[in-house]
């Protein structure tokens, strides 16, 4: 079997396991990348780039229909699902070009081979008839959709969080008339929010009694609210009780406040989360410990219990604090490797990372929930405006959402936002900056903020906690 030696191995070919890569290379060292699936991994393959193209697509064809500013009238746009998918196809293939293949191109210190690595011994790994021997290694295998075991569920097809892959027989290529969603999660509901607006029947069936359970609840109930406007059907405080094939259909059985309901749909898809990519890769062999939920351990290095491998991304879980998200893998998959091939001594940071949902409204939120800062142990007071508030949401019609500010009690030190609202993952980036410098609210305050904008919800909210911010002229002062 041909043996290859290389300074770095890394499983997976993701936005982690490239930004390792990529680092290695800078530093003038050898990588090499394992790929089981398709070059670059969740985000460009099946994950933010696909969903957020199809989002995209999905609110001009509805507010074409739905228009909010008087003197439009609504009109039908054309929708062919067919082109669509294949349009959502060529950008993924066109940004894997563009953003994967040419990096590959261009280099001569990294490669990337194709099949289903597996630790050997701790130094070792072997895909398809080849051995890679890493003087360090990583892990960046990243996750997969979780199936919980729902009763019946191998009787009937289903979709996963997969479904917007491409060059897969998995991936979705009708438009579905309608569509049960099981998880009320953020996959769940910016798909849902899709599917409806192009047309499809959409029920969400949430088994929390509100969705986005780990957000504060004002974004729950503003984004419930939002979405049931438009008319997704969203059902709290389900609990499945199995599901059975019906025609060419689909019937989900569940119970809800004491009741049995059913709901028939078309297809069915299961949106209840991730779980890592460690089963598959005999990780025993390395002597890598994982969690209860087999997400690798790491230390604030990303170290794993082993000195010489490491691991980043969606595999480590919630692994000191980290989230199952592109940006946060990229940036440790970057600091992975330059602890690995001793380059520098970092630790992650996870206090202040800012994240999305791409909802309409869009969710944003970074730092801590109230909850989560009583929890800790801080004293804090929160603030809660209604982005009704904010005179760029009236002035383009589109008032929907609230803000929310944590605080310190003390120092007025900002602990947390948690905004729902137009361009709320732009806003966040204000607070998110503002708290990497320990600002209070009086920051925010004596900022003077471009008229009329959004991120002058993050002002409104801050002066709350002084003054009545319903009786305000404009620019919030
Ligand atoms: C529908 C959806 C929408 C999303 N939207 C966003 C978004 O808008 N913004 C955002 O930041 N994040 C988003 N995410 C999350 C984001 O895609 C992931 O956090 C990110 O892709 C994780 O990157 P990773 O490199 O850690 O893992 P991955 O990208 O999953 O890469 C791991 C790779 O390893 C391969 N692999 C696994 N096991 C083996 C093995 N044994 N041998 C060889 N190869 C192996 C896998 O095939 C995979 O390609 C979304 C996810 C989904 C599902």
């Amino acid at each position: 079997m041909p043996t290859e030696q290389f300074d770095l191995v890394i499983l997976g070919s993701g936005s982690t396991a490239f930004a390792a890569a990529i680092k290695a290379a800078e530093l003038g060292k050898t990588a090499v990348m394992t790929e089981s699936r398709t070059l670059g991994g969740t985000c460009v393959n099946r994950g933010c780039l696909p969903s957020k193209n199809l989002i995209e697509a999905a609110r001009i064809y509805w507010e074409a229909e739905h228009p909010r500013f008087p003197g439009l009238a609504p009109m039908a746009l054309g929708l062919n699902f067919k082109e669509l998918i294949a349009g959502k196809d060529e950008v993924i293939r066109s940004y894997r070009d563009r953003k994967y293949q040419s990096i590959l191109d261009d280099s001569d210190k990294i490669k990337v081979l194709q099949g289903r690595a597996r630790f050997v011994d701790p130094h070792t790994i072997e895909l398809d008839g080849h051995r890679l021997v890493g003087d360090q290694v990583i892990i960046a295998t990243g996750s997969r959709p979780t199936v919980p075991p729902i009763p019946g569920l191998e009787k009937v097809p289903y979709l996963t969080s997969d479904l917007l892959t491409s060059d897969e027989p998995i991936e979705l290529n009708d438009q579905p008339r309608s569509l049960c969603i099981v998880g009320g999660g953020y996959v769940g509901l910016e798909l849902g929010q899709m599917f409806h607006r192009l047309g499809t029947r959409v029920e969400v069936l949430q088994r929390a009694s509100r969705i986005l359970p780990d957000h504060e609840p004002e974004v729950s109930s503003a984004l419930s609210e939002a979405l049931e406007d438009e008319g997704l059907d969203i059902r709290t405080s389900t609990k499945i009780v199995g599901v059975e094939p019906d025609g060419e259909g689909v019937v989900v059985t569940f119970e809800r406040q004491g009741w049995r309901q059913t709901a028939r749909c078309d297809r069915l898809l299961v949106a209840t989360g991730r779980r890592p990519n460690t089963d598959d890769v005999a990780i025993d062999r390395a002597g890598v410990t994982l969690d209860e939920q087999g997400f690798v351990k790491i230390d604030e290095y990303l170290r794993t219990s082993v000195a010489h491998i490491w691991a980043a991304g969606d595999v480590v879980g919630p692994g000191q604090r980290s989230q199952m998200a592109t940006p946060v893998g990229a940036h440790d998959g970057n600091i992975a490797a330059g602890n690995a091939l001793g380059a520098e001594r970092r630790k992650v940071d996870h206090r202040v990372v800012p994240r999305a949902i791409f909802t309409d409204p869009e969710v944003a939120m970074v730092g801590q929930t109230d909850e989560e800062a009583n929890q800790s142990g801080l004293r804090c007071q929160c603030g809660t405006v209604p982005i009704s508030l904010v005179p760029r949401a009236g002035a383009v019609r589109d008032e929907r959402g609230v803000i929310k500010m944590v605080l310190e009690r003390q120092s007025n030190r900002v602990l947390g936002v948690s905004m729902v609202g137009r361009d709320a993952s732009e806003v966040v980036h204000e607070a998110a900056m503002g708290m990497r410098f320990g600002a209070t609210a009086h920051d925010f305050i004596d900022m003077v903020h471009v008229y009329p904008t959004m991120a002058e919800a993050l002002k409104i909210v801050a002066l709350s906690f002084f003054k009545d911010v319903s009786k305000m002229s404009c620019c919030a002062e």
